[in-house]
C-alpha cells in the first residue's frame, strides 16, 4: 500500500498515513462482517479506537480555463464530485455581440446590464491540476 496517503476515521476523527492504520491479518479476516456491501475498502483499523478508517477522499480542483479574455473551458480532476446547480460565466463585455447573444442580468440596484450568459458543464481535465497547483505565485488571495 502507498505509504503517502492520508487516512481518516469517521469515528474519532484520527488522521494519519495510511501506514499507521492496522490492516494485519486479523483485521483482513474480520472485514466481511465489519464491511457492509457497496462500502468503499477500508485502509485498516484506525490506532485510536480501533474503527475501520479510510483513505482521505481528496477534494476536487476546479479550473476555468481562459483565452482571448474567452472561457474555453472548466475542467476538474474529479468532475463528478463538483456538486453545482449550473455553472455560469456572465461576460459583461457585450460589446459587439449580435442582440440574440445579449442577456439583461438583474444588477443590485434595479437597473439591468447587458451582458453575454453562457452555461459551461465541467468536464475531465485532461491536465495535471494538481501538478499546476504548485506553480501558483503566492499572493494575498491564495496564501493560506
Ligand atoms: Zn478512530
Amino acid at each position: 500500500m502507498d505509504n503517502t496517503q492520508i487516512c481518516e476515521c469517521a469515528n474519532c476523527g484520527w488522521k494519519g498515513p495510511s501506514s499507521e492504520a492496522d490492516l494485519g491479518i486479523d483485521v483482513l479476516l474480520s472485514l466481511p462482517e465489519r464491511v457492509d456491501p457497496g462500502e468503499p475498502f477500508p485502509a485498516g483499523e484506525c490506532p485510536k479506537c480501533k474503527s475501520l478508517c479510510h483513505v482521505e477522499q481528496a477534494l476536487p480542483i476546479l479550473a476555468i480555463v481562459v483565452e482571448g479574455g474567452i472561457v474555453q473551458a472548466v475542467v476538474s480532476d474529479k468532475p463528478g464530485l463538483v456538486k453545482l446547480r449550473d455553472l455560469m460565466v456572465i461576460d459583461y463585455d457585450a460589446e459587439g455581440a449580435d442582440l440574440d447573444e445579449i442577456s439583461l442580468v438583474p444588477q443590485e440596484g434595479g437597473t439591468d446590464a447587458e451582458a453575454i450568459v453562457v452555461s459551461h458543464s465541467i468536464s475531465l481535465a485532461r491536465i495535471n491540476l494538481a501538478g499546476i497547483l504548485p506553480l501558483i505565485p503566492a499572493s494575498e488571495d491564495n496564501a493560506s
